[in-house]
């Protein structure tokens, strides 16, 4: 499941490190359905969610917020960014407004990152 930390921002799990229950965002199959389309989405099939992503594997965030809502009418862009944030394997990246996957993708994309050394 994914909480929300008043300090400390969305963590994963029941406590937050600082012993906080924080609020309840995504339960556990919630996760797990967002989470499988976000992966979806970012790494394998863009464009059958009607996402644009660009060469360097971004999409906006806004968009992907209504894409993932159409699919689960309890989905939020908050939720994404949540869900990015605190995956335990860092598999996103927020910026600017847009988001990706560090990696993992089928499509043929350029990935640049100079701030990552995964
Ligand atoms: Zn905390």
């Amino acid at each position: 499941m994914i909480k929300r930390c008043p300090q400390h921002g969305f963590f994963r799990g029941e406590h937050c490190e600082c012993g906080l229950a924080g609020q309840l965002i995504l339960d556990e199959a919630r996760t797990e359905q967002l989470g499988r389309l976000v992966a979806g989405g970012l790494r394998h099939f863009p464009l059958d969610l009607g996402l644009e992503m660009d060469s360097r594997g971004w999409v906006d965030l806004s968009k992907l917020g209504e894409v993932v809502q159409k699919r689960h009418r309890w989905a939020s862009k908050e939720m994404v960014i949540a869900l990015a944030q605190s995956d335990p394997k860092q598999r996103y990246e927020i910026s600017n407004q847009r988001i990706r996957a560090r990696y993992g993708h089928s499509m043929d994309i350029e990935l640049d990152h100079p701030e990552c050394h995964l």
